[in-house]
């Protein structure tokens, strides 16, 4: 009979050691995850190597680096785009 109630004791002890401890970890994981703003909706990281200034894409109207655009030199302009599809509609 009191074996029995020592293990009960003993349980409850466990349980509300076991709920205070997650309620801690709860706690940190809640402020750690409002303490970053930044962490939006996944934006793309920006690329180490994508330097150069930006230009507009004329067909689709995306901008895009010149380091990495594709160029089409045209009557002394150089124009850039996105991808050869629209460097071709841009010629065609
Ligand atoms: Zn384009």
């Amino acid at each position: 009979m009191l074996r029995s109630l020592l293990y009960l004791l003993l349980f409850t002890l466990a349980v509300s050691v076991i709920k205070a401890v997650a309620g801690i970890i709860a706690k940190v994981f809640s402020e750690s995850a409002g303490s970053s703003p930044g962490a939006g909706p996944s934006r793309p990281q920006p690329s180490a190597h994508a330097v150069g200034e930006l230009r507009k894409d004329p067909v689709c109207g995306t901008f895009v680096s010149t380091a990495t655009a594709i160029q089409q030199k045209a009557g002394g302009e150089v124009r850039y785009f996105c991808s050869t599809v629209c460097r071709d509609k841009f010629r065609a």
